[in-house]
């Protein structure tokens, strides 16, 4: 009976799902033991978005010389020591984990170095690293475990020893060319990194755009903008098999207008990442169509096992695992929270970058919700002109009927910081007009946000 059990809650896991659902544990009263059998912080922190952040800062340096001459400030051609870009990376993620242990210990979270096996309902058994096995009771079990890079089956490419996102980030040398396949969210933000420090980059998508599902205006503008830091973009391209010679890769790809061939140093896998749910399926928690099933406090087919983040299978995004996490919390401590996804953005922090938040038009569409769009470009905003960086838009749907936000997309400066707003005004529900009475300040990047809103009530005052 849960009376017997040692812990309120034990956790599998310390990413951004995992950590976080164990400080919210603790935070509601909870006895809370966080089992990783690695370095605090997970995937987004180790191999992740702060490394990934962190090399695409270097890459936007890189590119200053240029944006910095039209104001008449020259700077000589830059040099890139990217064994010292590694290092200060490295620098950045210890700083954080530090700061995720301190957390654990502030909130008096057992932190148990090992790795975690489900027995039962309401046991983990932990091997540490020094070979001894621990036997872990808990009245509540939340699995954070995340997901794995995802590899596909082409000819040719184990034996050309590819690289994943987690050999790219940690390897102290830039590779002089890379051949990228996939053009999801990762394999974009590879080909906006690598190609300013220097880096002859080939993207491969088997789709017919780049960051498939993604809205095609959005997708068109990055694309201009990769093929300006001369990325070479393979559209609707299937690689079919992978040679190697004289050291060298050889990528064969298929695309509609026939076969060609692509020479490189090395190959980054971006195809995306699967859940391990191995442990699960085994203990015989229920699974459909390859994800757990989970309902809307994130408890799985067994009532005392939660699972969140990656594994679910559900978003693959830090901040949706961090939800996720604080949910199962709650509802573990007996709260009534549920999950809602409505307010998930997603962004890439590519140059430009891009966020988007709420429904796009295919959902729109799929909904039946009738829908104006509005619709504003960076070119025609001042402060979007004082920081030399045009390009891209912000589009919002507006409900016709209700006048509700329903969604908002951003390309352009600073979309990441700028979708903040948007999240709220989706979240509140607002109308355009309560959206459009909030004064926005003079000159800023959020005029844009404005008006577009204003656009999609036909009443835009700049265009
Ligand atoms: P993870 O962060 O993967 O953490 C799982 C942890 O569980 C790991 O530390 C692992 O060691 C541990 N573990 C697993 N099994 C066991 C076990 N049996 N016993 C003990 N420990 C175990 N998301 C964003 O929102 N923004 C971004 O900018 C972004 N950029 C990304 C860039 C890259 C290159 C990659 C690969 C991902 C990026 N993501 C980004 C996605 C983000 O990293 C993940 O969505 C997030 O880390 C998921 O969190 P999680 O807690 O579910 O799992």
């Amino acid at each position: 009976t849960g009376e017997e059990k040692v812990y309120d809650v034990a956790v599998i896991g310390a990413g951004p799902g995992g950590y976080v659902a164990a400080i919210r544990a603790a935070q509601l009263g909870g006895r809370v033991v966080l089992i990783e059998r690695n370095d605090l912080g997970g995937t987004c922190l180790n191999t992740g978005c702060i490394p990934t952040k962190t090399l695409l800062r270097a890459a936007e340096f890189a590119k200053m010389p240029k944006i910095a001459a039209e104001y008449g400030v020259f700077f000589e051609k830059p040099q890139v020591d990217y064994s010292r870009l590694i290092d200060y990376k490295d620098r950045v993620v210890r700083k954080l984990q530090n700061g995720v242990a301190g957390l654990l210990h502030k909130n008096k979270i057992e932190l148990l170095k090992g790795l975690g096996t489900l027995v039962d309902p309401h046991t983990i058994e932990v091997r540490t690293e020094d070979r001894k096995s621990h036997r872990i009771e808990a009245r509540h079990i939340i699995v954070a475990s995340g997901s794995r890079p995802h590899i596909p089956e082409i000819p040719g490419l184990k034996e050309a020893g590819p690289m994943t996102s987690t050999e790219a980030l940690a390897g102290k040398e830039r590779p002089r060319s890379v051949a990228i396949i996939g053009a999801g969210a990762i394999g974009c933000e590879f080909a906006g990194m690598y190609a300013p420090l220097g880096t002859e980059v080939t993207l491969i998508e088997s789709a017919d755009q780049i960051l498939p599902g993604m809205d095609r205006d959005l997708a068109r503008v990055l694309a201009q903008s990769l093929h300006q830091e001369q990325v070479r973009i393979l559209t609707s391209a299937t690689v079919t098999r992978i040679g190697i010679h004289g050291g060298r890769k050889i990528v064969h790809v298929e695309t509609g207008q026939g076969s060609q061939t692509i020479e490189a140093d090395a190959i980054l896998v971006a195809t995306g990442r699967r859940p391990d749910v191995e442990q699960m399926r085994e203990l015989g928690v229920r699974l459909e169509g390859g994800k757990i099933a989970v309902d809307d406090q994130m408890r799985t087919s067994i009532p005392s096992i939660y699972a969140v983040g990656d594994v679910t299978g559900i978003e693959f995004l830090a901040h949706a695992a961090s939800a996720q996490g604080i949910v199962a919390a709650e509802a573990a401590m007996g709260r009534p929270s549920t999950m809602d996804y409505r307010t998930v953005a997603r962004c890439i922090y590519t140059s430009p970058e891009i966020a988007s938040v709420g429904l796009n038009e295919r959902q729109a569409k799929e909904q039946g919700r009738e829908y104006r769009i509005g619709k504003y470009a960076f070119e025609a905003n001042g402060r979007a002109m004082t920081y030399g960086e045009t390009a891209g838009f912000v589009k919002v749907l507006r409900d016709t009927r209700y006048g509700e936000i329903l969604g908002i997309h951003i390309i352009g400066p600073n979309a990441s910081e700028l979708i903040g707003e948007a999240i709220m005004a989706v979240h509140l529900e607002a109308t355009a007009e309560e959206f459009a009475l909030a004064i926005h300040p003079h000159p800023a990047l959020s005029e844009v946000l404005l008006e577009a809103i204003l656009a999609s009530m036909g009443r835009g005052i700049h265009s």
